[in-house]
């Protein structure tokens, strides 16, 4: 078995790890950093397989420094430094009934608190800027079967919009972490952590033993190499069980299966060609009242990305750990399921869009959330008992536009600072994102 040696080896090329891994360098010059990746590229796990959009609508405070400070550091790639993103404005658009707006009215006031630009938008407005939407179905017998609920209010995010997802991993993150020289090891399954103990070896059987401190030796790669560092990094995002629990680390992170569907059709040409919103003259990203159901306007194609529906009664994820040097592992699938859509989905989409009416479905593709069950937010931490580790998961379907405060966390976190300075120079105590003094705030707006 080969043996190499680094000053840390992250595991994981998705957009959290290279943003953490551009991080380490940037600001630690000297170390000797590897990332390694089982994929053949960067950015092609789960990050590939994303709806790229970002929006600083929150009412929660952690969500709203990740997500704002990550949006303006992109923002400033692009209009500063030079590098494209295809990053634009294209602006959010949550549409309500009454009910729901009532509900959200405090998280509305916060967010108009925190000055950010969110405008509210009433029915005839809505009616007005998009035709093509149906916002009352009191007539309608088969949409009350469906329970749809009418459109009375519109909040518009206007700081929202979309990026290149591969653009930022592998166009700025992976290509300034190379120039200023890190190193990258790709089709390169990591299969096991093992463990030493601190100190001196006592030649006991089966060391390190209950009693003994523990570090991290190496990691064991399928190819048989064997990876030495003193401090090792998992970012592998939905895959992160699979190298934490046999380590008896719980990160509270659980897979859970996303499909995004496709319709392109030269009929949807006058809903996507749309004055009224932003610089693309196209319509939002829209959020519909029932169960999250979104749409992404891809305006260059006639298309649109259609996402969301019901999570309750869908299963998480599991893959046994002691498989993972197989090739039939699940969180590996990309493939969707094109019923959701059809019989999930269409039917309420196009009681509010008839625009979709019998246009069939074009493409599906799924990925998976690394899913945070205790609230929805990245955790960045070193678990207790084992030296020599750190943990960067859970993006929790919002992971690319956290992604840079993300990286800057983690990078305060390895030289176990108190606190990171996110892009724009807000401190963020590190410890909020940990697990023993957890300190997220409750998100209020959702619909
Ligand atoms: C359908 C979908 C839509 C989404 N939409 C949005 C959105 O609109 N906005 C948003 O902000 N976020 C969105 N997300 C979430 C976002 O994509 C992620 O949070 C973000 O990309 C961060 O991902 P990551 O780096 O943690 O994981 P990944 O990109 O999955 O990276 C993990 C990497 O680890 C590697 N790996 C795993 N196991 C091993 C191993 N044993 N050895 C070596 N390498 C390994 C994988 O190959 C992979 O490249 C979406 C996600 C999905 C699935």
């Amino acid at each position: 078995m080969s043996e190499k040696e680094y000053d840390i080896v992250i595991i994981g090329a998705g957009l959290f790890g290279m943003a953490t891994a551009y991080h380490l360098i940037e600001e630690n010059n000297e170390l000797k950093i590897l990332v390694v990746d089982k994929a053949s590229m960067a950015g092609a796990g789960n990050t590939a397989q994303s709806a790229a959009m970002y929006r600083d609508t929150f009412s929660s405070e952690v969500n709203l420094l990740l997500s704002s400070s990550t949006r303006d550091f992109f923002r400033h790639i692009q209009n500063d430094l030079g590098i494209e993103l295809s990053l634009k404005d294209i602006k959010y658009l949550w549409l309500m009934d009454r009910e729901q707006f009532e509900h959200n009215k405090t998280a509305v006031e916060t967010m108009l608190n925190n000055n950010l630009r969110i405008e509210i938008l009433e029915k005839d407005d809505i009616e007005r800027k998009i035709p093509e939407l149906v916002t009352n179905f009191d007539e309608n017998e088969d949409a009350q079967m469906l329970g749809l609920k009418n459109i009375d209010y519109a909040i518009l995010g206007y700081d929202c919009g979309e990026l290149d997802a591969d653009k930022i991993t592998r166009d700025f993150y992976e290509n300034e972490y190379k120039r200023l020289g890190g190193d990258v090891l790709y089709s390169t399954k990591v299969t096991k952590f093992i463990l030493e103990p601190v100190g001196e070896k006592l030649g006991i059987p089966g060391e390190p033993v209950g009693w003994q401190k523990k570090k991290i030796g190496f990691v064991e790669t399928e190819k048989g190499e064997l990876l030495k560092a003193d401090t090792f990094i998992i970012a592998t995002g939905a895959w992160a069980n699979e190298l934490l629990l046999p380590l008896g680390v719980d990160s509270h992170t659980m897979p859970l299966k996303k499909s995004l569907f496709r319709v392109q059709h030269s009929r949807l040409a006058g809903l996507l060609n749309n004055e009224n919103f932003n610089e693309e003259k196209t319509i939002p990203f829209i959020i519909f009242p029932m169960y999250g159901i979104h749409m992404k306007p891809v305006k260059y194609n006639d298309s649109i990305w259609i996402g969301g529906g019901n999570v309750i009664g869908k299963p998480f994820e599991m893959t046994n750990p002691r498989d993972i040097t197989k090739d039939d592992n699940p969180l590996d699938s990309t493939e969707a399921d094109p019923r959701k859509y059809e019989y999930d989905l269409y039917l309420m989409l196009s009681e509010y869009l008839p625009v979709l009416k019998d246009l069939p479905l074009t493409n599906c593709w799924a990925g998976f959330y690394a899913m945070n069950t205790i609230d929805k937010n990245p955790v960045v931490f070193k678990p207790d008992g084992i030296q020599g580790l750190l943990v960067v998961t859970s993006g929790s379907g919002s992971g690319i536009m956290k992604a840079d405060a993300v990286g800057r966390i983690a990078e305060a976190l390895y030289r176990d600072q108190k606190y990171a300075e996110l892009f724009g120079g807000t401190k963020f105590k590190v410890s909020r994102l940990g697990l023993k003094e957890r300190n997220v705030d409750k998100e209020y707006f959702v619909i």
